[in-house]
């Protein structure tokens, strides 16, 4: 099985509500080495650059704010990216996160514990963002970290 790499984010919701450190603990039971972790302060170039391929999408709008921190706390932006490393990395994190909607996500996942569907607004709180292919993956960890940022 392939050696890959994956980027992970703590999105705003999951930081407000203090979940990084049980997403932290699955993935790492899981069996997924840690090699890079930063807080960020998403910045409106960063948050379009990461979600360059849903735009057009409806929800896109609402999305580049949320991951910005514009619904959870403005005075406080902050997400926790991370690059785990292990044999089939981005379907085995995938897997401890679950499906996209919380409605959806399998018993057990991350986002079917502590997601939800914030209706009002219309927009998921779905507490991690996790690579959803080799594509997407390779692409994303270059976005968020620099070569020297990943212990290899
Ligand atoms: P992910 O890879 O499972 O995070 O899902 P996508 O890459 O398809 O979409 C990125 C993010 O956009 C998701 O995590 C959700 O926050 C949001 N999103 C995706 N699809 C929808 C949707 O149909 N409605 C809303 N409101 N948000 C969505
Ligand atoms: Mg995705």
């Amino acid at each position: 099985m392939p050696i890959e790499k994956t980027l992970v984010v703590i999105k705003p919701d999951g930081m407000k509500r203090r979940l990084a450190g049980l997403a932290i603990d699955r993935l790492e039971n899981a069996g997924f080495e840690l090699i890079g972790a930063k807080v960020v302060s998403v910045t409106e170039k960063l948050a379009h650059e990461h979600y360059a391929l849903l735009k057009g999408q409806p929800f896109f709008p609402n999305l580049i704010k949320f991951i910005m921190g514009d619904y959870h706390d403005v005075s406080n932006r902050r997400v926790l990216a991370m690059v785990y490393r292990g044999e089939n990395a981005i379907k085995g994190v995938r897997a401890v996160v679950g499906a996209t909607s919380p409605e959806d996500a399998a018993p057990g996942t991350i986002r079917n514990a502590f997601g939800r569907i914030n209706s009002k607004a219309g927009y998921y709180e779905n507490v991690v963002h996790a690579s959803g292919n080799a594509m997407e993956a390779d692409r994303e960890v270059k976005i968020w970290f620099k070569p020297e940022e990943l212990v290899e």
